[in-house]
């Protein structure tokens, strides 16, 4: 039976709270759909090939392979075996990162000399990947969904506000079986100092 195009089938949606993080498992050719539900916040997206999840989405690749840092709709996200991961399908925004590491309690510590307790995403990724055999070590750069990072002329990096409005989104095709991991980031200077959460919808193929 075939259905009009855009029909699609929602497999599961999840409100991912503030500062937390959450996993997903996406078969080939669902989409996961992450959106900015307040704007302004940011969702850093790693991605882990099943079974073997030794695989993993990778910036080096996907940046090489794409020849862009600005990456949106009709963009391929690469493993470290260089194999199609992900495909960006939809993006409101056209403005993410894949540069900068997951915000982790040395991040706090080195750049904001704050050794409290703090959420972060490397934290988050790592407790919800963990129950699907992933190492802290593993998880790699993200693609830092509505992360907007600059770089100056003479290679100066700055994290600045998001550009991303209430409901926006990006949208990722699944290439290969996958489990993700999501997070509402817990970094202050990557979502203009408050911390909003990130919802994730997945769309049957
Ligand atoms: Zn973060």
């Amino acid at each position: 039976l075939a259905l009009p195009g855009d029909v699609r089938v929602t497999l599961r949606r999840e409100m991912i709270a503030p500062q937390s993080g959450r996993a997903f498992v996406v078969q080939a050719g669902e989409r996961m759909r992450v959106t900015d539900v307040q704007g302004e916040q940011v969702a850093d997206i790693v991605a882990f090939a099943l079974p073997d999840v030794r695989e993993a989405i990778s910036n080096g690749r996907t940046i090489d392979y794409n020849g862009t840092l600005r990456l949106t709709a009709g963009h391929v996200l690469y493993s470290n075996r260089g194999r199609p991961m992900l495909t960006v399908v939809a993006d409101t925004v056209g403005r993410h990162d894949f540069t900068l590491a997951p915000c982790s309690p040395e991040m706090f510590a080195l750049l904001h000399n704050n050794t409290d307790p703090h959420p972060s995403c490397f934290e988050n990724l790592s407790a919800c990947l963990a129950p699907h055999g992933i190492a802290p070590d593993a998880i790699p750069t993200a693609f830092n969904a509505f992360m907007t990072v600059e770089i100056d002329a003479s290679g100066g990096v700055s994290v600045v506000p998001p550009t991303s409005k209430a409901g926006d989104y990006v949208e990722l095709r699944a290439e290969m079986p996958l489990v993700a991991g999501v997070t509402a980031c817990s970094a202050e200077q990557s979502n203009n100092n408050a911390f909003k959460p990130i919802e994730v919808t997945i769309f049957g193929a």
